[in-house]
């Protein structure tokens, strides 16, 4: 296995985008070892059902959450968006480095239990799949179906609406832009899910997902995501 791995790292050579040497492991090259070691977990205080960091330690719940129960019962995310995960994440979406789904997923795992009914990945819509040619929250959900045992609905939830850009959009007007934007296509009756997504920032596609699935009947829905993008703190 380590002759293997040699022998790949050898055949592919590359550059950690981070820290510029050697990329020297294959599973999640080109990032390498000692800059994959900095992607760690979030521990700090935050909501404890949406999981957003600013919360301090003395309040469990954030305003959003306590002004309006949210269609999910959480939301786990693994780390916060910055630095080496930022950057996988960045590879495996915008660049098609889609060996790194196999790593990103494992950290996923960490984030969750087995007691799901199926696996939902937030769809793309058709236009931007033709785009890019693969949807990253599927492959991450496909890995984490895989080591939970659970079935991966593709088609369960579809995003029947091209929307503009989130980041693209103030916060106000991200949950206007993603109104109906997505539609149901299977029988998720009674079903407990688990929503797949890479990137979490005002949680307001998360948001939507999670209200039409509860829409069309869906029991439970956990949210699973790799990083948290922290939001502007107003001083
Ligand atoms: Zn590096
Ligand atoms: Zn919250």
């Amino acid at each position: 296995m380590i002759f293997l791995r040699s022998l790949l790292n050898i055949l592919f050579p590359s550059q950690c985008p981070l820290c510029l040497s050697a990329s020297d492991n294959h599973s999640h090259n080109p990032i390498c070892s000692k800059c994959w070691s900095t992607i760690t977990r979030y521990e700090g205080p935050a909501c404890s059902i949406c999981g957003l960091p600013t919360v301090s330690s003395y309040t469990r719940i954030c305003a959003e959450c306590l002004s309006k129960k949210p269609p999910f019962a959480e939301i786990n995310c693994y780390g916060i968006y910055d630095g080496a995960l930022k950057e996988s994440i960045h590879l495996l979406k915008f660049r098609g480095v889609k060996r790194l789904a196999k790593p990103l997923s494992e950290l996923l795992l960490s984030q969750v239990t087995d007691d799901y009914d199926a696996v939902v990945p937030v769809p793309l819509h058709i236009n931007k799949l033709r785009e890019r040619e693969f949807n990253q929250t599927a492959l991450l959900g496909r890995f984490l179906s895989r080591s939970i045992n659970k079935p991966l609905m593709l088609d369960a939830l579809i995003k029947t609406r091209n929307t503009k850009l989130q980041t693209a959009v103030s916060g106000k007007e991200r949950r206007a832009n993603l109104r109906g934007a997505f539609s149901i296509s299977n029988n998720i009756s009674g079903l407990r899910l688990l929503l797949v997504d890479d990137v979490i920032t005002t949680g307001a596609t998360v948001r939507e997902c999670a209200e039409t699935m509860k829409r069309a009947g869906a029991q439970e829905i956990t949210v699973v995501a790799l990083a948290r993008s922290m939001p502007r703190i107003n001083t």
